[in-house]
């Protein structure tokens, strides 16, 4: 089938060419579709049965255009490959932590899944002050197992090779490059910002140590492919209720650095718990759920390097560091030596590139529903300014970042000062 945008009408009569999916839904003559896409680029097509509401599929469509900017920012559709590889990849390695795919077209660039009906998208509980008992638990092993089986401590330097050759993925680079690391510390056309904050973005576009640092995580970005990554993983990537977790939306996964993903879901906590002191005006409940949010950023990276860890002990099968390399009087203490430092850079490049994540944030295309959502400009530029002074000690003060403690120290100390 040629290429068509679908619409909720057509979408049903387009399923019916799809054998794959006559497993999933019994019934192809009562579905009822149902656009819900709140996403920035994509269509997204619930397809429900009229009445067995229980059946249902997601569909989702890329448009030929960036959906956030309109037809006029062309975009390749061909995301919806690198998505539907790295869902089918994450059910490999990580089953249960992403939805599962049940059908991909590439002519039509459309990917059909399972249908998250009892999830919410993560911001959403988090602005609602909820608690998510089994979060850390979860994405801790999501990080650890996607990271690690797609790096060379697991992967022969040709299977890794190869791999990677599946994932380049050069568009949805550039959308990150340019709005992550570059457009929002100059002058560009699709920056947004809080006029409140007039003084913070320009002190931040002529601060030339921030531009240094910014620039190296951006070399980072661009050059180090240490493992496949998500490359979007903020908490509009999570889908989560009080058992559960699910990672969608890998449309941006490539070969990055390790540090992103784990920066750009620190970042995220973060901007939330800050959020709160707009949402949360009563001061001893907004205080516990902040430090709820710092603890959970402490317990997930706990978990995160322990999990890592044991992976690389047990699976040690890449080619980067393999056994017989640590087979002499001294190798095992040498080889723990080299996790651990391998852990503590890791840890600084997602302050790096957490930082990157807040600031854009704050200044350029998108900001988050967490801070967009409240409504007074004044009350948003107290979040918004206690933001910028994390985003700014985390990429410039990195290098001395030296444990989880240091990472979020810098954050109760700002909270505080707020
Ligand atoms: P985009 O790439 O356009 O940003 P997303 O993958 O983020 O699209 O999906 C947009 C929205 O659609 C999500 O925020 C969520 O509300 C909904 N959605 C996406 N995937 C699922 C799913 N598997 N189950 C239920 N809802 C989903
Ligand atoms: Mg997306």
């Amino acid at each position: 089938m040629e290429y068509t945008p679908l619409n909720p009408q057509s979408v049903i009569d387009y399923l019916k060419s799809r054998p794959m999916l006559r497993e999933i839904l019994s019934d192809f003559d009562h579905l009822v579709a149902q656009e819900v896409g709140d996403g920035n680029l994509n269509q997204v097509f619930i397809i429900r049965h009229e009445s067995d509401p229980k059946q249902a599929i997601i569909v989702k469509q890329a448009l030929p255009y960036l959906r956030v900017a309109g037809d006029s920012w062309p975009l390749t559709r061909e995301r919806v490959r690198f998505e539907t590889q790295a869902l089918r990849l994450y059910n490999e390695v990580t089953p249960g932590l992403a939805p599962q795919v049940y059908d991909y077209d590439e002519a039509m660039s459309m990917v059909a899944m399972e249908y998250l009906g009892q999830h919410e998208v993560m911001r959403k509980p988090l602005i609602a002050r909820q608690r998510l008992p089994h979060f850390a638990d979860h994405i801790s092993t999501f990080m650890a197992a996607t990271l690690f089986y797609t790096s060379d401590l697991y992967k022969t330097g040709l299977e890794k090779k190869l791999l990677q050759a599946q994932f380049i993925n050069p568009h949805l680079n550039k959308i990150q490059e340019d709005f992550v690391y570059t457009n929002p510390y100059m002058q560009s056309p699709e920056n947004r910002w809080n006029p409140e904050l007039e003084a913070e973005v320009e002190a931040v576009r002529t601060n030339s140590r921030l531009k240094l640092a910014i620039a190296e995580m951006k070399d980072q970005y661009m050059t180090r492919g240490q493992a496949l990554i998500h490359s979007d993983l903020h908490t509009g990537s999570i889908m989560v209720n009080a058992d559960d977790t699910r990672v969608i939306d890998p449309e941006f996964a490539f070969f990055g650095p390790m540090g992103f993903d784990i920066g750009a879901l620190f970042a995220n906590l973060v901007l939330n718990a800050l959020s709160h002191f707009a949402h949360t005006p009563d001061m001893q409940t907004r205080v516990e759920y902040q430090s709820y949010l710092v603890d959970l950023i402490h317990e997930i990276w706990t978990q995160f390097a322990q999990k890592f860890e044991r992976l690389w002990v047990e699976h040690n099968r890449g080619e980067l560091v393999p056994n017989d390399y640590w087979q002499y009087p001294g190798g095992d203490a040498a080889f723990s030596q080299f996790r651990q430092r391998y852990l503590h850079d890791m840890l600084q490049d997602a302050a790096g590139h957490g930082a990157c994540e807040i600031l854009r944030r704050m200044m350029g295309i998108v900001s988050v529903s967490d801070i967009q959502s409240i409504a007074d400009l004044k009350q948003r530029a107290v979040v918004e300014r206690s933001a910028v002074r994390v985003g700014l000690r985390w990429v410039m003060e990195r290098s001395s970042i030296n444990g989880i403690e240091d990472l979020i120290g810098i954050v109760t100390e700002e909270i505080k000062v707020t």
